[in-house]
């Protein structure tokens, strides 16, 4: 297949692009380059562009003839979305129909989405299947939610098919080494922990140590990003043998760590490199639920999917030595 990947230079999209080459699928990459960059683009050709740009869309579309599009380029950050819900919703939402309408223009009739558990809001109970009810507490998560169902109609009135993966904490790297997260600004708590345990920052501070949890710090599912690339390959091979709809399936591991366990994971990880993490304990971060778990079943019966790298451990070894390379990178 030749997959258009939107987003194809950031954290997720460029794994995603080295699983569909490695799988024997054509891969061209649609980026802006605003968070990503264009070093991740190791698998397949970059074009610079941006989905407000109907016409660029309307000639990569005539250029190539794909069989299916993945989209991860959006904006992602809650306390931003708060603050600048113009911003979000015009890139998750408005620039995202453009895509779609030229995907339909251009009879490209699979469409597999990023998704996210922020479309929840904070859970009426745990794990989070896919009948919980859906109210986003942030215009984050609305906007993935409207996209979310934009692709029901869509699916509807012009056979659009698509399947919407609702990600939980995604995080780990590229086991081979050679791709990782790298944001800028960093917020997500184990690229951060590493950080600290590299050096590059002085500290962690944990948001929040009153929480109705066994330790008092958050609990969340991480989730390798490996494991939810194999997710979108599974989907769209679905899509493709079996049906026409709109689909939504969580993609989390079914566990839950807290903060805290993350922290304790990864001080005996980077204590065998003779590094070690500082530690503060600090206010609440607002809009945080005390529990984020994913029930994927639906994922793993209907998709066939077996995430393999559940095990905390591994996330963070495979996290740490990305790091490891960013800071070699750095010297050079
Ligand atoms: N977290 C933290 N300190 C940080 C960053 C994150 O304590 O500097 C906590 C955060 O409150 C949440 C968990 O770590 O409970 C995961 O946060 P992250 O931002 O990685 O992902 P989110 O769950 O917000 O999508």
């Amino acid at each position: 297949m030749k997959i258009l990947i939107v987003g194809g230079a950031g954290y997720i999209g460029s794994h995603m692009s080295k699983l569909l080459v490695k799988s024997g699928h054509e891969v061209i990459v649609l980026d802006n380059l605003s968070t990503g960059f264009r070093k991740n683009v190791k698998y397949g050709e970059l074009v610079v562009g941006d989905l407000a740009d109907i016409g660029l869309l309307e000639n990569v579309f005539s250029t190539y003839q794909f069989d299916a599009v993945m989209h991860f380029a959006a904006n992602s950050l809650v306390g931003e979305s708060i603050k600048e819900p113009a911003k979000y919703y015009r890139n998750n939402v408005a620039n995202t129909i453009n895509l779609l309408d030229v995907m339909i223009n251009h009879s490209v009739k699979y469409f597999i989405f990023s998704s996210t558990a922020a479309t929840f809001g904070n859970p009426k109970y745990s794990p989070i299947d896919e009948h919980h009810p859906q109210h986003p507490i942030n215009p984050y998560g609305m906007s993935k939610l409207m996209v979310e169902n934009i692709l029901k109609d869509y699916a509807s009135a012009y056979d659009l098919s698509s399947v919407s993966l609702r990600y939980f904490n995604a995080c780990g790297a590229d086991p081979e080494g050679e791709l990782g997260e790298m944001h800028d600004p960093e917020t997500h708590l184990i690229p951060l922990v590493l950080q600290v345990a590299s050096g590059r920052k002085k500290e962690i501070t944990v948001f929040g140590s009153d929480y109705p949890t066994d330790d008092g710090t958050c609990i969340r599912d991480y989730i390798h990003v490996v494991d939810l690339c194999q997710a979108h390959l599974l989907a769209i091979e679905y899509l493709i043998k079996n049906k026409s709809g709109a689909y939504s399936f969580n993609l989390g591991s079914g566990h839950g760590f807290s903060v805290q366990e993350v922290l304790d994971a990864s001080s005996l990880i980077v204590k065998r490199y003779n590094a070690s993490i500082f530690v503060q304990y600090g206010d609440k971060r607002p809009g945080d639920p005390d529990r984020l778990v994913a029930d994927s079943i639906l994922a793993r019966k209907i998709l066939g999917w077996k995430p393999q790298y559940e095990c905390l451990e591994t996330i963070i070894e495979h996290a740490w030595r990305w790091e490891l390379e960013l800071v070699k990178r750095k010297k050079q």
